[in-house]
């Protein structure tokens, strides 16, 4: 599960939880993901950053939230954050800042113009769709991981 700080058309702050960004934005636009303080159904996730995309294992996420997960089944917030921390550590050792040329890195590298390697970067909504229906592989970050390469 991942967990996104959301606000409606009238910029009421909550939280929602979701398996996974397609799992957000197919809830959002069926009108199932509403706003609690006033029904708003216009809902945003509450991002500064623009869409973030790296060519990082999609498994590493998913294992970061399951180990903030206690028996329960509450998430311990602290644990989280420390995951988040780890995750974002390792796309960042893994894979090559490439910032806007996302897109473009990641086409040369699906049509073998450029050998493969792990990138992350930024697209925007419809040239991340485009690479999808493309078959390019790649992951969105429910938050910034959006730095250069330096150390
Ligand atoms: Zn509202």
């Amino acid at each position: 599960m991942i967990v996104y700080n959301l606000a409606c058309d009238q910029h009421h702050p909550f939280e929602g939880w979701f398996s996974s960004p397609i799992d957000f934005e197919n809830q959002r636009d069926r009108g199932l993901v509403e706003c609690p303080v006033c029904g708003s159904k216009q809902v945003e996730r509450k991002l500064h950053a623009p869409r973030i995309n790296v060519g990082a294992a999609p498994a590493t996420k998913v294992e970061a939230v399951e180990s903030a997960t206690q028996p329960d089944g509450e998430i311990d917030h602290a644990k989280l954050a420390q995951a988040i921390s780890g995750f974002v550590k390792n796309v960042r050792e893994n894979t090559e800042y490439v910032g806007e040329k996302f897109a473009e890195e990641a086409r040369a590298m699906h049509y073998g113009e450029k050998p493969r390697k792990g990138i992350r970067g930024r697209a925007d909504k419809d040239t991340a769709r485009e690479l999808r229906d493309e078959g390019i592989e790649f992951q969105s970050l429910p938050f910034p991981v959006d730095f250069p390469n330096a150390h």
